[in-house]
């Protein structure tokens, strides 16, 4: 249940349908729009949701039907901003991260923190926990990397984000990392998701090779229930019986997701097609469908990367792209 608090609201007004719905059983978390004070209840039996509609500085009820009720629309209609220094997800600007799959040395950290900042990126991406398929393929450079990439990312002015595996690697990737990444594979992992919960840092939750969207959602509530409201879903593709490519870009999950819930959608086109040239045609329309940001894999060398080389684009590739990018944003109403 949600409830929605007149834009005057004071205080005691608000306290007093806290306590109450408390009494009740709820758990609350509360959310301070631009406007209306929103108390999202959850974690008890429903109630007459009338009964809240009579107290006063109530302006509206809405009994949320989806299981998932923090991550829901209703909770912050006017959407969620993640901020992070100057950067903001979720608002006009479409943010741009990108850098290589894996960290592999300071040359290449440098070659590609250079070229994507030059183009505008904010954000740099690169793994320094890999996880790979085979337990015999490059695992990363661990925190050696981290640390390198946010070396570089200081010298560009970049933020970084980094998949994390583990929650023994909370405390180093906080030293380290901007946004926490949470990989496709460990999307249902729930006691990292709980770990993650605690933290005051953004996640970047992606939506699971076989996971509805309705799943994951739902691992967004679990981040969010535990008191991490800033979390950003990643849309990097699914699982189908088509083999053309890596996995099939579910392109509509951004307008759907948008529909939703307030959280800021981003859409990963490297892995969700695995080839190059068709990273740049899913990324205009991911921009084109709503994304709030993109998620892009580039190589300086990408025919030596240790992993992913074949959907890493080359930075001239990027280069083009940002350009093509630049002209579709204004078209949706965004800037890039
Ligand atoms: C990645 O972004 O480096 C990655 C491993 O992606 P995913 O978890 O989507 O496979
Ligand atoms: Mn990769």
């Amino acid at each position: 249940m949600i409830v929605i608090m007149e834009e005057n609201a004071t205080e005691e007004q608000i306290t007093k349908v806290v306590d109450r719905l408390v009494n009740e059983g709820f758990d609350i978390h509360r959310s301070t729009g631009a406007r209306h004070t929103v108390l999202g209840a959850v974690g008890a039996r429903m109630t007459d949701s009338r009964e809240y509609e009579l107290l006063e500085g109530v302006h509206e009820v809405v009994r949320v039907s989806s299981p998932y009720k923090l991550a829901a629309r209703a909770f912050k209609p006017e959407g969620t901003k993640v901020k992070i220094k100057d950067v903001i997800i979720g608002g006009e600007k479409v943010v741009m991260m990108a850098g290589p799959c894996t960290l592999e040395n300071r040359e290449q950290i440098e070659a590609v923190a250079a070229s994507v900042a030059k183009q505008g990126v904010q954000i740099m991406r690169g793994g320094a926990f890999k996880p790979r398929t085979s337990p015999y393929s490059f695992q990363g450079l661990g925190e050696q990397g981290l640390k390198m990439m946010r070396e570089a990312a200081d010298r560009h002015g970049l933020l970084t984000v980094s998949e994390i595996m583990d929650s023994t690697q909370i405390p180093m990737f906080i030293r380290y990392v901007d946004i926490l990444q949470v990989g496709a594979r460990n999307m249902q992992n729930f006691n990292l998701l709980k770990d993650l919960s605690k933290l005051d840092k953004p996640i970047l939750l992606k939506r699971g090779p076989a996971a509805t969207i309705e799943e994951t959602l739902l691992s967004a509530e679990y981040i969010m229930s535990g008191g991490n409201h800033q979390v950003i879903i990643c849309e990097r593709g699914i699982k189908t019986f088509e083999t053309y490519t890596r996995n099939t870009m579910d392109i509509a999950a951004i307008p759907v997701i948008k529909k939703l819930s307030h959280l800021p959608i981003v859409a990963d086109p490297s892995h969700a097609t695995g080839r190059r040239d068709k990273v740049p045609p899913m990324a205009r329309a991911a921009v084109a469908a709503g994304a709030d940001g993109l998620l892009i894999e580039v190589h300086n060398e990408p025919e030596r990367a240790l992993c992913d080389g074949a959907q890493s684009l080359l930075p001239e590739q990027f280069d083009k792209l940002m350009e093509q990018l630049r002209l579709i944003a204004p078209a949706v109403d965004r800037t890039i």
